[in-house]
């Protein structure tokens, strides 16, 4: 502990004034005693006692100076140091939170648990890249004053657009008053997080931005390659239909649902005419276009909650919840009129497809779903041998 310091330099010099007063009878016959022996050996013993003096204390004060230089350099480093500890940590928990965030919603929330906090508090927006325009995460809570998303969606063209975003890493990009940071995986184009008031941002928040958009990004990526995964492992490309194995389980969930809520579900069942001749006069690549054109029409006539799937082959099968014979057989002729409809180009011109539909509809407490499906196929059959582009409601009798 130190007797006296920076504050009592006051009493300090009280105490030398005192200490000169009190003993400057002693000092007086020292100086004198000096002055005998300057004047006997000829030379210059005060003055160059005080230069001594002087020096001694001078160098003195240069080396406290710096050790408290050298101090504060020291105590400014391991404040820098614990803030990149901090920094590091709060990365490792973000990177942590976004890998058990498997779907979007969860996604947004660990967003905004730790964007705003990378971001300094200050306000914090994130746009990702959809096929046809831009999807923005929205915070939950309401923002106090949010910008309209086209504003926003012109910020994140610009930064996307802009000449150094392959060399900006790190730093982000400076578009208007946003810091941008655009999120990519490789060369794909996810999208752009952006901080407002990005000139007041320093540059190790710029880092922790940085690195915390680079964990976002492939966070997004992967995100999506497990959407694009389960979609592909459910749906069938061409048609954009439900595949056999989930119209089997949707079916089987949806009979459940119907012997618990006593209501009619009905079951449609069709096959492409002629389909194999189509194939064989215009090619395969025209009868995979009949076969998206049939997707589409039943994605564009049927309601949301009915399941359309395609069986295999040229054949669909649609289950119809809450819908009675006379419903689905509504829809069966409505099918035939629409499909009727299409106009596929083939060859020099365009061909119509035609269809045949077996319908039947559950019984009470039926729940099982390959009865279903066999007499659904049974009527088919039927409508195929009555001469096919109609449709019948009346299985023929199963093989036994
Ligand atoms: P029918 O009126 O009795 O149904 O006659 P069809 O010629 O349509 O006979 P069927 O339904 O048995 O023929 C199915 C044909 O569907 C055979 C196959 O060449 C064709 N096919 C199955 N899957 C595809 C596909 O993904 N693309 C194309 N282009 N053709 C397919
Ligand atoms: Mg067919």
């Amino acid at each position: 502990m130190r007797l006296i310091d920076r504050n009592d330099t006051s009493l300090a010099l009280a105490l030398i004034a005192s200490a000169l007063v009190i003993f400057q009878q002693p000092l007086r016959v020292l100086v004198d005693a000096a002055h005998v022996v300057e004047l006997r050996y000829n030379i210059d013993l005060l003055p160059g006692l005080t230069v001594l003096v002087g020096t001694f204390g001078f160098h003195q004060y240069r080396k406290r100076q710096q050790a408290r230089a050298a101090e504060a350099a020291a105590a400014s480093e391991a404040a820098v140091a614990r803030a990149r500890a901090v920094e590091l940590e709060r990365l490792v928990a973000f990177g942590r939170a976004l890998g058990n965030a498997l779907d979007p919603a969860a996604m947004r929330q660990v967003f905004w648990r730790y964007m705003p906090i990378f971001a300094g508090e200050r306000e914090v927006w994130m746009l990702t890249r959809k096929p046809d325009g831009w999807e923005s995460a929205l915070r939950d809570a309401t923002v106090q004053t949010p910008r309209p998303p086209d504003e926003l969606e012109a910020i994140a063209a610009s930064a996307m657009a802009h000449p150094d975003v392959e060399t900006s890493e790190g730093d982000g990009l400076l578009v208007d008053d946003d810091l941008c940071f655009p999120l990519t995986v490789g060369d794909i184009a996810i999208g752009v997080v952006g901080v407002r008031h990005g000139r007041a941002v320093s540059s190790s928040e710029r880092q922790a931005l940085s690195a915390a958009a680079a964990l976002l990004a492939i966070a997004i990526r992967n995100n999506q390659l497990l959407a694009q995964t389960r979609e592909s492992s459910i749906r069938d490309s061409l048609t954009g239909c439900f595949n056999r194995a989930c119209a089997m389980e949707a079916l089987t969930a949806e009979l459940q649902r119907a012997k618990r809520t006593r209501r009619s579900l009905s079951v449609l069942m069709f096959d492409i005419d002629e389909f194999k001749s189509v194939n064989d006069r215009f090619g395969h690549l025209t009868g995979d276009a009949i076969l998206a054109a049939i997707g589409g029409r039943l994605a564009s006539m049927l309601r949301a909650t009915d399941v359309k799937c395609r069986y295999g082959g040229d054949e669909f099968l649609v289950i119809l919840p809450d819908t009675a014979l006379a419903g689905v057989e509504h829809v069966a002729a409505a099918l035939l009129a629409s499909v009727a409809d299409l106009r596929v180009p083939a060859g020099a011109g365009s061909i119509s497809p035609t269809v045949s539909v077996g319908v039947m509809t559950a019984a009470e407490g039926d729940v099982d779903p390959m009865s279903v499906v066999a007499t659904a196929d049974r009527a088919l059959y039927r409508a195929k041998r009555e001469g096919r582009t109609r449709y019948s409601a009346t299985p023929l009798a199963p093989v036994v």
